[in-house]
């Protein structure tokens, strides 16, 4: 029977690979890559020649029935994304439902764990309570009004999502705003930015702090970001 290997990669350093997973990717057929060309450095690094073909968001349909194809053919595949954990807010969910769908008992799907961003942030915040809503990225426009209200109403909760560096400033005003609607100002905010790499860094605070830490310091926006609400601070 076919597998296909869900294998998490690093979310920024290349040393966060795990020794299954570059065995693996050294084995199968052929590497599924949201980006080939992001993943071939990692696969440089640790000198696997497997061939890959690009897998991504807009590939269609047709892409997946011919991934389906050659796991009926019995190929071994493995699927990789840009950073982290396939199919957490990123192209591999619709992959993997599909050959679900189509294959079911006929290919093995096998986890291949590694970094997640959302793992990553949540193990370095420390969250006063062990539950969390994960809403991967914001809608950009509908629904977006929907999720900041209900992030706003729930003071007791804690909520993690997505953020990339155009939209970060506008992310956090938004919660303000949300914020001072409910009449809750000090939620706990937390801005884990560029995890693993050179400029990894972790802000916390309340909203109208971190927007005062970033318009002193430009650098703060930058990069990629995992943003955790938490409940207030006492
Ligand atoms: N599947 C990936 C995972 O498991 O982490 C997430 C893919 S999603 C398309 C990419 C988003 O993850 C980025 O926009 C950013 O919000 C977050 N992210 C990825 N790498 C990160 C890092 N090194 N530091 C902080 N956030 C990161």
């Amino acid at each position: 029977m076919s597998t296909l290997y869900v294998v998490g990669t690093p979310i920024g350093n290349l040393e966060d690979i795990t020794f299954r997973a570059v065995r693996i990717l050294g084995e199968v057929d052929l590497i599924l890559c949201e980006d080939t060309r992001t993943s071939r450095t990692l696969l440089n690094k640790y000198d696997i020649k497997t061939p890959t073909m690009s897998f991504h968001t807009h590939s269609g349909l047709a892409k997946i029935d011919k991934i389906i194809e050659m796991l009926k053919e019995g190929k071994n595949l493995a699927l990789i994304t840009d950073a982290g954990t396939p199919a957490i807010s990123d192209p591999g969910s619709l992959l993997v439902s599909k050959v679900r769908e189509e294959l079911g008992e006929d290919a093995e799907i096998k986890t291949i764990p590694g970094p997640s961003a959302l793992t990553a942030a949540l193990s370095i915040v420390g969250l006063p309570d062990h539950q969390f809503t994960f809403i991967g990225f914001l809608p950009h426009k509908k629904g977006r009004e929907t999720i900041f209200n209900k992030i706003a109403d729930a003071e007791k909760e804690s909520f993690v999502f997505y953020e990339s560096t155009h939209r970060i400033e506008k992310t956090l005003e938004s919660l303000k705003e949300h914020f001072e609607k409910v009449e809750t100002q000090n939620r706990r905010v937390y801005l884990a930015r560029e995890l693993t790499k050179m400029f990894e860094e972790c802000l916390v605070g309340n909203v109208e702090e971190l927007m005062q830490k970033i318009a002193e310091d430009s650098n703060k926006t930058r990069g990629e970001f995992v943003v955790i609400v938490g409940p207030n601070f006492k």
